[in-house]
């Protein structure tokens, strides 16, 4: 046996030759190679997931899509808010509080406003409330941050105004009863 023939280790310049090639039915009927490799389901990037129909707080899945709504009225003039969800229990909770004492304070000042208004504005965030309260606990994703939910709105000094127009309506029934 001649130094030639003897089998060589591969150096860093040998390409590779392939000894064999794949027979074309093969090449034709093989299965195409997997997706690369997948997202993990942690990723706040991972494009699989529809954030639209999340929660828009807090990413959470758990979530109905309500509207928040507030009203704030002072003689002329009239203002409403709302938040289109969907929210989870959490996060549309913690909104509600805050839009309902904000009308509860400020959404009496207007004729319309005490009459259509606000009390639109109250009575659409409790049937929201409703529904939010039968979602069970959310999971936010990693990254997205949920409000603190804050205190309800009756322990809310703020809301407590609303008791102002309240007595005025009540002393104006009273008035006009009494002349009948
Ligand atoms: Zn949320």
């Amino acid at each position: 046996m001649t130094a030639s023939d003897q089998p060589r280790p591969h150096s860093p310049g040998d390409a590779f030759v392939p000894k064999y090639r794949l027979p074309d039915w093969y090449l034709d009927h093989a299965t195409p190679p997997a997706d690369p490799a997948p997202v993990a389901w942690h990723s706040v990037d991972n494009p699989a997931i529809d954030f639209a129909a999340r929660c828009r707080m807090c990413a959470a899945a758990e979530v109905v899509p309500v509207t928040i709504r507030s009203h704030q009225g002072l003689l002329v003039w009239m203002r409403g808010q709302s938040l289109d969800g969907p929210w989870c229990r959490r996060c549309g909770t913690s909104f509600i509080r805050k839009y309902s004492t904000r009308t509860l304070c400020l959404g009496w000042w207007n004729p319309l406003s005490l009459l259509v208004g606000a009390p639109a504005a109250l009575v659409a965030n409790a049937a929201a409330y409703r529904q939010l309260r039968r979602l069970p606990p959310p999971v936010p994703l990693p990254g997205h941050p949920q409000p603190d939910l804050g205190r309800p709105v009756l322990q809310r000094p703020p809301a407590y105004v609303a008791l102002i127009p309240l007595a005025c309506c009540i002393a104006l029934i009273a008035a006009l009863v009494s002349r009948i």
